[in-house]
């Protein structure tokens, strides 16, 4: 977290995008929409705010949210939750991550597995709980664990199995074989899935499968999600949590003291988003396919390998045809070359297992047709 001068490290986001915006360059970094989302949701955050919702609100969260999260977890996925007991607000899905892994591991020795890459925050937050990361690698170009690593990973240290599904960076969804033998192992040594559904509408072969909705799974799982990417709000951080309400309340005992309450107007707005019809669902992950597709052409006819993501905001692409060894110099130099700015997968994995992602970048699509165009033009020159 911290440079060897004791200055603070910038995140791989925010150093990516001073960077675009140092160069001109035209950010497919960091993961955030260039257009804004459903008018009916911005329209009812100005109402809110009209009326007067500016105070602080209740510490887990407005009722009428809890009880759209709920309905909407229903709605989609079968689950019938208490919105007054089994639901949280977070500011974003980051402090859910953060308030949820302070919460659930206390001792030194306590492991926390994840899927590598990973999240940035993942570790950072490992980090601040004090606890040890241990990972399973994600492999080029599927991305999906080896149930053998996922084994050798979880033991009975573990207090937390970490999943990302759909996953950022790499845009995969996990199989049902890798999700069943999750619940499996976390039923075995008894630990918690914590699983971040952020891009839970943003698929693209599938319907989302929660990890939630598996047989023996409720009772030990945390469902993250966030308004961000659903609502093109990344900036409001309305986040939240879901499950069985101890440990709910485990969590809620945390974010108390790290933010108490946030974002009372947006609140009420991202309750209206979350029951619109399923038209809107549906559109999202559709249109997103579609620019999938033109990036992905795009980085095909620039010369790099590309793993077509199942989900998220992002595709992988080898740069190792072009010549790259070292993605991190290449991600450096991208601006100049082509005007474009990407991230290295390795800001997303740890020390040791930088050599084995050293050539992948990571482009996010959640950009207008028109802004993706240009930008498959611009790296057509680095051929
Ligand atoms: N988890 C994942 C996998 C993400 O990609 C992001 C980035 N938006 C977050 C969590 C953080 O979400 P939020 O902006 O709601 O804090
Ligand atoms: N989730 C987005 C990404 O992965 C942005 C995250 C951030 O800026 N912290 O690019």
């Amino acid at each position: 977290l911290v440079g060897d001068d004791g200055s603070i490290r910038p995140t791989i986001f925010a150093e990516m995008s001073a960077l675009a915006a140092r160069t001109g360059a035209i950010n497919l970094g960091q993961g955030f929409p260039d257009e804004d989302g459903p008018a009916i949701v911005l329209e009812a955050a100005r109402a809110a705010i009209a009326n007067g919702v500016n105070q602080y609100p209740p510490g887990r969260g407005i009722p009428d949210l809890l009880a759209a999260v709920a309905e909407h977890q229903e709605r989609f996925y079968g689950l019938r939750l208490d919105p007054a007991r089994d639901v949280l607000v977070t500011a974003g899905a980051t402090e859910a991550l953060a308030a949820t892994l302070l919460a659930l591991l206390d001792d030194p020795d306590d492991e926390v597995v994840v899927f590598e890459p990973f999240y940035d925050s993942y570790a950072a937050v490992a980090a601040l709980a004090g606890a040890r990361l241990v990972t399973v690698p994600l492999r080029w170009p599927g991305f999906q664990p080896d149930l053998g690593d996922l084994r050798a990973a979880v033991n009975d240290r573990t207090r937390v199995i970490l999943v990302n599904d759909p996953h950022n960076p790499t845009g995969a969804v996990f199989t049902a074989e890798v999700r069943d033998e999750i619940v499996r192992l976390a039923e075995r040594h008894d630990a918690v899935i914590v699983t971040d559904e952020v891009y839970e509408h943003l698929v693209f072969d599938a319907p989302h499968v929660p990890i939630a909705t598996l047989p023996g799974a409720w009772e030990r799982t945390l469902t993250i999600s966030s308004a961000g990417k659903t609502f093109s709000t990344t900036g409001w951080k309305i986040g939240w949590i879901s499950g069985p309400a101890p440990l709910v309340d485990a969590v809620l005992a945390v974010k108390q003291f790290l933010t108490y309450v946030n974002g009372s107007p947006f609140q009420p707005a991202i309750a209206t988003g979350l029951r619109l019809g399923d038209e809107f669902f549906r559109g999202i992950g559709a249109t997103l396919r579609a620019k999938r597709d033109l990036l992905g052409e795009g980085l095909l006819a620039a010369g790099f390998d590309v793993s077509v993501p199942s989900g998220s905001y992002f595709t992988v692409a080898d740069a190792g045809p072009l010549g790259a060894n070292d993605a991190a110099a290449f991600c450096r130099e991208l601006p100049e070359r082509a005007g474009v700015v990407a991230i290295p997968l390795t800001a997303f994995v740890t020390a040791g297992r930088r050599a084995e992602y050293a050539t992948l970048v990571r482009f996010a699509a959640c950009k207008r047709v028109d802004v993706l165009e240009d930008a498959a033009s611009r790296l057509s020159a680095l051929r």
